[in-house]
């Protein structure tokens, strides 16, 4: 409809996250055609830029031919200014706003209608003066919609996240804000729903009666980085487990929602915290890694050896909590998760474990340790894979037992289609106004209600972390946990 367009603006466009993950995103939503033709991206923020110099700084982040490239950055312009100022006679967007009214005269005419759509890649702190300036100044009216995109962290417990949420619901309706989380963009995250609630066979097991436990775990091979500073102030369970893999969690366990509504979906996904008690203090293995132990790896420093880093900081680079979920699906079966830095591997993947078999015939090859339990796992990253591990008899002419795996491996099977990143994926949802892949407010809360005692208990050195050396596979205290939870390690023969 040419009376219709749409602008994106990226506050904070000078920053990492914009360039690595924001402008890629569009770019690839621009070279397949999903973004209106007339879309404009206009980039904010106070460095001193100009359209050509933003050009020049997200060019080579870009993916794609050199006339798609520049067909698209033909699109993206910049406008510098300050997010809040309180010496400002005018309103502190009056810029960003006429520039705003100009595209759209341009593109869709004095009565055309124009979408914005408002990305926050920028600290959270400045993210409630932000918002009253968009609202000032850019907000649209009927029937043009005004969205706003926000990234974590959203506060650093519950009272600090309910505090910005308030602070930002003055100014803008729940169905207006797009909360990121970008573990639901990815493809094995959205095949979770599709996994579980359309295939007859692992519908039925999906329960109590037939699971032992389930484990959410990720892995990073590299420390901070000196990036520390940044990590420092939150810690891996902020960083990673309160945000992207509790989400995980609530897929894997959220009951068959009414229909595939975004607020259904959130509804079942709310329910699962509501009945999560908060993580108990005994429950919890925490971990700082140190400088890796042997020559190979001699120059892998310690967390504390990055410069950013405070001296003598307690922040967990791992942590592993086990969780528990009070309601009839779920009473006593150990939710372990887990997420760690500097580790032996790069890993997202959720492993739900199968109870042992009853009256086994075949217990005596369990008893010799050559047996393990059923597993059903959906790697996430890397290589995305959905598989089963079985037991199974090997060839020959005993009857000797082995573990292997019904999978379906995404570089094989599909190799050559493309599967979009999850950036793409979230913001063209936001373009479709579909929240579904969003965090709601009162998921939220609940999800910070479950970590935030724990949280408090850490911060004020209730806990401290075991140290262990870059590189392995996790502190010792993680290993005990995980078996004292129940979880039954494959041991192959
Ligand atoms: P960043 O580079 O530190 O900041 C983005 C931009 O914000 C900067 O270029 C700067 O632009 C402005 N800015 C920085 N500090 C500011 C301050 N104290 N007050 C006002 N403006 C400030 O951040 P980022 O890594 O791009 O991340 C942006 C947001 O996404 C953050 O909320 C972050 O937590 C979240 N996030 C980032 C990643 C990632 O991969 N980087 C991943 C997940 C979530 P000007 O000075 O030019 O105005």
């Amino acid at each position: 409809d040419p009376k219709v367009c749409l602008t994106i603006t990226v506050l904070g466009c000078s920053g990492d996250l914009a360039k690595k993950k924001t402008y890629p995103a569009l770019f690839a939503l621009f070279t397949h055609g999903h973004l209106p033709p007339s879309t404009i991206v206009l980039g904010y923020a106070r460095s001193k830029m100009d359209d050509d110099s933003l050009r020049s700084r997200v060019r080579d982040f870009l993916k794609g031919t050199p006339e798609m490239i520049e067909k698209f950055l033909g699109a993206c312009f910049y406008e510098a200014g300050q997010y809040d100022d309180a010496s400002a006679t005018g309103p502190v967007f009056g810029g960003l706003a006429s520039r705003l009214r100009d595209f759209e005269r341009e593109r869709c005419g004095d009565d055309g209608v124009g979408h914005r759509i408002f990305y926050l890649a920028l600290p959270p702190s400045v993210y409630p003066p932000v918002c009253a300036n968009i609202k000032a100044s850019c907000a649209t009216t009927e029937p043009a919609w005004t969205r706003v995109i926000v990234e974590k962290p959203f506060g650093r417990d519950l009272e600090s996240s309910e505090k910005l949420s308030s602070e930002i619901a003055t100014l803008f309706h729940e169905s207006q804000l797009y909360r990121i989380d970008h573990y639901l963009g990815k493809e094995l995250t959205q095949n979770l729903v599709v996994m579980r609630f359309k295939n007859r066979f692992l519908a039925p097991l999906w329960n109590r009666d037939n699971i032992a436990s389930v484990q959410i775990v990720f892995k990073e091979p590299f420390g901070t980085q000196g990036r520390g500073g940044y990590f420092d102030e939150y810690g891996i369970i902020r960083d990673i487990i309160q945000n992207h893999l509790l989400q995980l969690l609530c897929l894997v366990a959220m009951e068959k929602p009414c229909s595939l509504s975004p607020e259904d979906i959130r509804d079942e996904k709310l329910k699962v915290l509501r009945c999560m008690e908060p993580v108990s203090t005994s429950d919890v293995a925490l971990g700082q890694y140190g400088a890796s132990g042997d020559e190979a790896a001699a120059n892998k420093p310690g967390y504390l050896d990055d410069p950013t880093v405070p001296a003598g900081s307690k922040a967990p680079t791992f942590a592993m909590c086990v969780m528990r979920i009070n309601n009839e699906r779920w009473d006593g079966v150990p939710f372990i998760v887990e997420a760690g830095k500097a580790l032996d591997e790069h890993k997202c993947e959720i492993r739900v474990q199968l109870k042992d078999v009853p009256g086994d015939l075949f217990s005596t090859e369990r008893a010799a340790g050559r047996q393990a339990r059923n597993e059903f796992v959906v790697r996430l990253q890397p290589d995305p894979a959905i598989y089963m591990l079985m037991t199974v008899k090997e060839p020959g002419l005993g009857v000797e037992l082995a573990q292997s795996e019904l999978e379906l491996l995404y570089t094989r099977k599909y190799d050559g289609t493309y599967i979009p990143e999850a950036y793409e994926r979230l913001i063209l949802d936001c373009v479709n106004g579909d929240q579904q892949h969003f965090v709601r407010r009162d998921e939220l809360a609940a999800a910070w209600s479950v970590f935030t005692p724990l949280l408090k208990y850490i911060d004020a050195g209730g806990l401290a972390p075991e140290v262990y050396p870059y590189g392995c596979d996790g502190p010792s205290n993680a290993r005990t946990l995980r078996e004292r939870a129940g979880y039954v390690q494959a041991r192959r023969k």
